[in-house]
């Protein structure tokens, strides 16, 4: 997580990625990713578009403009194709059906999720807590973290999917074919999509050219989601797309090479949690301060924390479901060697 800090360099400009596909970087505030791709398809009816941004007025404004560079009225829009509940995703869907009377896309898994973390989080947070509590967060750190998502709650207007969009599925985007694929992992209901014309691939954050996605761990992230992400990864092994438009970074060839380099970075993430459970590391929170990180693990905080923790955990489990480790219950949990 190195790019510069929001504000100090321009966006990418809107492109044209194939006749009738453009490309519209909507920007993320206070966050090195510093924008998301809103891909937008021309059909005779209107507009299609996967993803929406978050919803501040900058980024709604930045969307309507980059659509209009397009050639494309925000009114027109027919549908928003969202590829997983994240806010960066999925914060301005609702506004953009106000404005158009699109309708709104997502995978069920996530749409599950809308109600306990957008509309009604408390108690989400007191299973935040417990969960805290069982991989060994410090005292002194529980409250802060409990409530260290909360922020971005007014950045996401909670509407309910028009359309629950299911794996293998073809919302209707009128000439172009599009294929919903299911991989869950970064979150429970990620999509991608294909795009056989041009054999293109949507990618989400489900792949992304640089940075590996977060793997997260927590109530709501079902029992293996690092599981759930490698095997996600193998659902796209057979498809030879000519491009990957992937919602932040950039566009890039070769989804093969991106999906193997994935897989061996959890490898070693695997090998480091082995060795620090080998060496008497026992709680998961200690498992994680062992683990490299882009920073030392002092100056990762709030937030961050709760998601290196998670990060972590969902390594922890993979393990579990592996037959390699063995959770011994607890507060905190400990973790051991299943068989030595
Ligand atoms: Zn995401
Ligand atoms: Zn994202």
């Amino acid at each position: 997580m190195s790019a510069p800090s929001p504000g100090l360099s321009p966006l990418p400009p809107v492109e044209q990625v194939r006749p009738g596909l453009w490309s519209v970087p909507v920007p993320i505030p206070n966050n090195p990713l510093r924008y998301v791709f809103v891909y937008a398809f021309e059909t005779e009816r209107g507009p299609y578009i996967v993803d929406a941004g978050w919803n501040t007025d900058d980024a709604y404004a930045t969307l309507c403009s980059g659509l209009a560079q397009a050639g494309f009225d925000i009114a027109t829009v027919q549908g928003v194709l969202v590829t997983h509940i994240h806010p960066d995703h999925y914060g301005l869907a609702g506004r953009v059906r106000e404005a158009s009377g699109a309708w709104v896309g997502l995978h069920s898994a996530d749409a599950a999720l809308i109600h306990d973390r957008y509309e009604v989080p408390e108690e989400l947070i007191v299973r935040v807590g417990t969960m805290l509590r069982r991989v060994g967060a410090p005292p002194d750190e529980l409250a802060s973290l409990e409530r260290a998502s909360m922020p971005v709650l007014p950045f996401v207007t909670a509407v309910k999917p028009d359309l629950v969009i299911e794996d293998g599925d073809k919302p209707e985007v009128p000439g172009w074919d599009l294929v919903a694929i299911w991989t869950p992992g970064h979150s429970p209901g990620h999509l991608c999509f294909w795009e056989p014309r041009n054999a293109l691939m949507l990618s989400g954050d489900h792949v992304l050219p640089r940075i590996t996605p977060n793997i997260p761990f927590h109530p709501q992230a079902g029992a293996d989601p690092l599981g759930d992400f490698l095997r996600s990864l193998e659902r796209l092994e057979g498809y030879q797309a000519t491009e990957v438009l992937p919602a932040h970074e950039h566009r890039f060839v070769g989804l093969q090479s991106r999906l193997a380099e994935l897989r061996a970075h959890h490898e070693r993430r695997f090998a480091e949690v082995v060795t620090a459970v080998r060496d008497g590391t026992t709680t998961a929170w200690d498992i994680a301060s062992h683990m490299q990180w882009s920073r030392p693990w002092d100056r990762i905080q709030g937030f961050m924390r709760r998601a290196a923790v998670g990060e972590a955990m969902a390594h922890l489990r993979a393990l579990e479901a592996r037959g390699v480790l063995r959770e011994v219950p607890g507060e905190p949990s400990r973790w051991e060697l299943a068989r030595e």
